[in-house]
């Protein structure tokens, strides 16, 4: 690229920063702008992982990261051997920024505060002389022959040889629409990431309690997750429950957010090799069918609310109970249908399932492959991970790509 060419970023988030960071390390002659339609930045930054930013997760293996990703877990795997999850500590680490992992993977600041990263990008972006135009709410971009012409509101035409359009997600198909006059797909954007509100509250009763490994099941679908669930006053919450919502983001705003789910509370136990087990139990000793709580490892609060679902008192004998009686216990704890109506967002944290069409771009370089010249990063790409700093992670891989500007 020959010097002094204009280089304008869309969009003042996690995805934007560092594109135009990198893009300024990589091509010092260019003119380098961000644009941004609020008088803020890095606002999801700011709030991520209630403040302590939820920079990446740790796992070294490509393959393995990009199955956190229900959307642009292909296109992704390729792009993390350009920049992966080591790439991201390293740069961190070589801006003064340390990241540190929990027991779990996910990585934050060592000052457990998202202002360490904030901090990190407004001096880069000081230090490297990049602009910064707030209030900037861009509107329409046109093809001009060699460049593009930029209509920002209430503003004169911005000139730019190259952009990145780094503008998040939404909701809404219309804050895509300045996108319209270049003619690029946008899939249908819809919530993703969010917990399952309970028709009937009486399971509400259990909140607070949480079992480690569950499987939850979209009824007549094939969308299921095993992962540990969490009782809330509202539902379900836990990561079987949110990766779940993120799997079946699209089918479930199909169907307004009312379906049925089933819940094995055993993990991996089938109704016929449970009752067996019990039977054993049964025929072995005199405890009371409470009890056998901890037999099976669930919690005495579960059981006891499932016993009384099933008709049965928790203080009776298992001799007591007949086999009939036994086996819907064990159908209630392996098949326990909840009607869900609604949903509740996750801490705060949401991302959009939908967006600028995969296919429609290069990861190789992450260029529009309909219009050369224009490059997509971060969340405005039909791209999003489940919780544990996949996002952030897709938004620094992307916007590194980006930002190299190639042209193939
Ligand atoms: C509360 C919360 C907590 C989160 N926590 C985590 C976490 O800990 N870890 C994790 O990995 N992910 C987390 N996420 C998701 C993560 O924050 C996002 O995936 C990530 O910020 C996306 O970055 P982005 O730069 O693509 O988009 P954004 O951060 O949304 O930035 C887009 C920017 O573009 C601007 N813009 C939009 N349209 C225009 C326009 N037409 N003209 C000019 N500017 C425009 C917007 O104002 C915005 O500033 C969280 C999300 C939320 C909401």
């Amino acid at each position: 690229m020959s010097a002094n060419k204009n280089i304008v970023i869309i969009g003042a988030g996690a995805a934007g920063y560092f594109a135009a960071i990198n893009t300024k390390l990589n091509y010092p002659e260019a003119q380098v702008t961000i644009l941004e339609k609020s008088n803020k930045t890095l606002q999801k930054v700011k709030i991520s992982g209630g403040g302590r930013c939820n920079v990446t997760h740790y796992c070294l293996d490509n393959a393995l990261l990009s199955r956190n990703y229900p959307r642009g877990q292909k296109e992704l795997q390729q792009a993390f051997h350009v920049f992966s999850v080591k790439d991201t500590i390293a740069w961190f680490k070589q801006q003064g920024v340390q990241l540190v992992k929990e027991h779990d993977n996910r990585m934050f600041p060592s000052s457990n505060n998202s202002q360490s990263i904030i901090d990190c990008f407004e001096q880069n972006i000081k230090k490297l002389g990049i602009k910064l135009w707030l209030n900037a709410e861009v509107q329409t971009i046109e093809k001009n022959s060699s460049h593009f012409d930029i209509q920002i509101k209430g503003k004169e035409k911005y000139y730019a040889d190259y952009v990145i359009v780094t503008t998040g997600g939404y909701f809404q198909k219309e804050a895509y629409s300045f996108l319209s006059c270049l003619r690029i797909n946008i899939v249908n954007p819809v919530p993703s990431l969010f917990t399952f509100n309970v028709a009937n509250k009486e399971v509400c009763q259990l909140m607070g309690v949480s079992v480690a490994e569950v499987e939850v099941k979209i009824s007549g679908t094939n969308y299921s997750h095993y992962g540990p669930i969490l009782i809330t006053h509202w539902g379900f919450s836990g990561p079987a429950v949110l990766v779940l919502s993120s799997k079946a983001a699209e089918f479930l705003y199909d169907c307004k957010y009312d379906f049925d789910i089933i819940i094995n509370w055993t993990g991996k136990h089938h109704t016929d090799s449970l009752f067996q087990q019990l039977l054993q139990i049964k025929n072995k000793s005199n405890i009371t069918i409470r009890s056998i709580y901890k037999e099976i490892q669930l919690p005495s609060r579960l059981i006891d609310f499932l016993l009384t679902k099933s008709g049965i008192d928790p203080h009776k004998k298992m001799a007591e109970i007949s086999n009939k009686l036994l086996n819907s216990f064990c159908r209630i704890i392996c098949e326990n249908n909840y009607n869900i109506k609604g949903k509740t967002t996750f801490k705060e944290e949401f991302v959009t399932c939908g967006g600028v069409d995969l296919k429609e771009v290069n990861f190789k370089t992450m260029e529009s492959k309909k219009i050369k010249g224009i490059y997509f990063a971060g969340e405005v790409l039909n791209i999003d991970g489940v919780t544990g700093g996949f996002n952030f992670q897709a938004a620094w891989t992307t916007a590194y790509i980006a930002a190299q500007l190639k042209e193939l």
